[in-house]
């Protein structure tokens, strides 16, 4: 709760989240709109235990991350949590194949060439199997990330723009695997995206305005001003997924 993320930048002191309190439920969706550079990514770092925050304290499935040393988050990390990132993260020296089995060879998971080869299909990349990230388009980089994102079967999905590079095809597709999952493991989802569509189909919707959470619905700075009445806070109470 009261998550504060300030990083130390050549001109100064720079608070990135100012006083976050969110408590997302199990096998919830959830969906994080608002504009470029207000926090999105900084905040979902810092749930997904990739990231420390300045002040406050985060929960992960029971989980208090202040209590832990990098060694114990890593392992929580690779038990629990999967993370799209937006700028995909692939291994540039591994296929597609590889990257895909890479994560459940490190869960220990013993079929894990077939299951990454039956994801990719899923995602439709069964023919791009021993390509390498360089030799494909963002789109399929993108659904090779979210390939490997599921084989291990994660309690928490982190997603940042999960659908941002994709036609409405491949978003549509990408979206529909995503609440598979929620839906068939009850994997909690916590979005990321401008996607109006995907963000509807979370059953809970947030938006971030400079380094502050807001549930939707509420008025967010740029829509009180002009009004008189003081806004109210996100009321949620503790940092836990
Ligand atoms: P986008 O929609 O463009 O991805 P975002 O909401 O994900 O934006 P963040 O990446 O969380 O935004 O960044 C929030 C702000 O914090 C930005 O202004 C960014 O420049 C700044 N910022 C993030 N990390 C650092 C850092 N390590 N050092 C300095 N500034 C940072
Ligand atoms: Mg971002």
């Amino acid at each position: 709760s009261h998550l504060v993320k300030t990083v130390t930048t050549q001109e100064g002191d720079l608070t990135i989240l100012s006083g976050i309190n969110l408590d997302v439920k199990p096998g919830q969706s959830v969906a994080i709109l608002g504009p470029s550079g207000s926090g999105k990514s900084t905040l979902l770092g810092l749930l997904a235990a990739l990231d420390t925050p300045s002040s406050g304290e985060i929960w992960l499935d029971g989980s208090a991350l202040a209590g832990l040393n990098e060694e114990q988050k890593a392992a929580l990390r690779k038990q629990k949590v999967s993370f799209i990132f937006q700028s995909f993260m692939l291994v540039d020296t591994l296929n597609a194949l590889e990257n895909v089995m890479l994560p459940a060879e490190l869960a220990g998971i013993k079929d894990a060439r077939e299951r990454a080869k039956a994801m990719l299909e899923r995602v439709g990349l069964g023919h791009r199997l021993n390509h390498y990230p360089k030799q494909l388009s963002g789109g399929e980089q993108q659904r090779v990330a979210i390939a490997r994102a599921f084989i291990s079967e994660p309690k928490v999905l982190f997603a940042d723009e999960p659908t941002g590079n994709l036609d409405k095809h491949n978003a549509d597709k990408v979206a529909d695997m995503l609440f598979e999952l929620n839906r068939e493991s009850s994997t909690t989802l916590i979005l990321v995206t401008h996607d109006m569509q995907l963000a509807s189909r979370c059953e809970r919707q947030l938006e971030m305005h400079e380094g502050r959470l807001y549930e939707q619905g509420q008025q967010t700075p740029a829509e009180e001003a002009g009004l008189h009445e003081a806004k109210t806070e996100s009321q949620v109470s503790a940092a836990s997924v």
